[in-house]
């Protein structure tokens, strides 16, 4: 599974962005605010800083930790032997379900959120924005990473597992992809959907505090955070400090972590910006 994994990720990743691109092209589900080349050029750059750090910090060390919970039957799915398949499932749904905590810890401990940010305040939403992570979010999350491996007992293969649903996963709901009405109220029962997570990336705080899951919507459900019902036509993306194209450029984005913060949410609460009231 591992090699396979290895051989398999890149193409996926390549492919599916290739197949989200082109149906982003045909079936557009927001209105772009920047310019595309310049945007995918910046996420780009931002996405080759943050493969350098998964490969160099995250990969090394989740192969490490998972062989020893392998080797030591360490963690809470090895207490009991499950036949592998259920293993696999059971590893895959505790991952995606941490990952949501995790994914509100980025937004509500503010020396996290100083690294989402960076994430958050792209003017426009498609599938680059999934791989446009800063590095530091990435390198700070290994330590969460491993505790997920240790405390689930994430096997190699369950590890890979995980992350080959998860990379399409992120890639897709990020994407600016318009589905048709009927088989996105069906999708979305299940996994998140380009909608659901444009409702995430909203400029208004009482929709960016919803609609945290990475994978699977039950979280957001159980959790009583899932909110669907927001028009895509009436979201701005962004955060509200940073709307100004001259302030997400790319030398102002990879350096805004260690840099004094601004008050983020202070404008746009609750209440929609003047020239986006329904
Ligand atoms: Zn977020």
């Amino acid at each position: 599974m591992k090699n396979f994994q290895k051989f398999i990720s890149v193409p996926i990743v390549m492919g599916a962005f290739g197949v989200l691109a082109w149906l982003e092209n045909r079936r557009p589900l927001r209105r772009s605010v920047e310019s595309k080349i310049i945007r995918h050029g910046r996420n780009f750059a931002v996405a080759g800083i943050a493969a350098a750090a998964l490969q160099l910090a995250e990969q090394p060390v989740a192969r490490l930790l998972s062989k020893l919970v392998e080797r030591k039957n360490f963690g809470l799915l090895k207490i009991i032997r499950l036949p592998k398949w259920l293993e696999t499932i059971l590893a895959v749904a505790l991952m995606d379900y941490t990952l949501y905590i995790w994914h509100v810890l980025t937004h509500k401990i503010p020396f996290l959120w100083r690294f989402h940010l960076v994430h958050h305040i792209d003017l426009d939403l498609d599938a680059s924005t999934a791989l446009r992570f800063h590095f530091g979010e990435l390198l700070i999350s290994v330590a969460w990473r491993s505790a997920q491996i240790l405390v689930i007992g994430v096997s190699p293969s369950s590890f890979a597992a995980w992350q080959l649903f998860l990379f399409p996963s992120v890639l897709f709901h990020h994407s600016n992809v318009r589905l048709p009405v009927k088989l996105e109220k069906q999708l979305n029962r299940f996994v998140v959907t380009p909608h659901l997570h444009g409702i995430h990336h909203s400029i208004l705080l009482d929709e960016t505090d919803s609609n945290w899951s990475s994978g699977l919507t039950v979280w957001d459900w159980l959790h009583g955070t899932l909110k669907a019902d927001i028009p895509q036509s009436e979201i701005t993306v962004g955060v509200p400090a940073y709307q100004n194209p001259n302030e997400v450029t790319l030398a102002k984005i990879l350096p805004l972590p260690f840099e004094k913060q601004k008050v983020d949410w202070q404008l746009f609460k609750t209440r929609r910006p003047d020239n986006h009231l329904p």
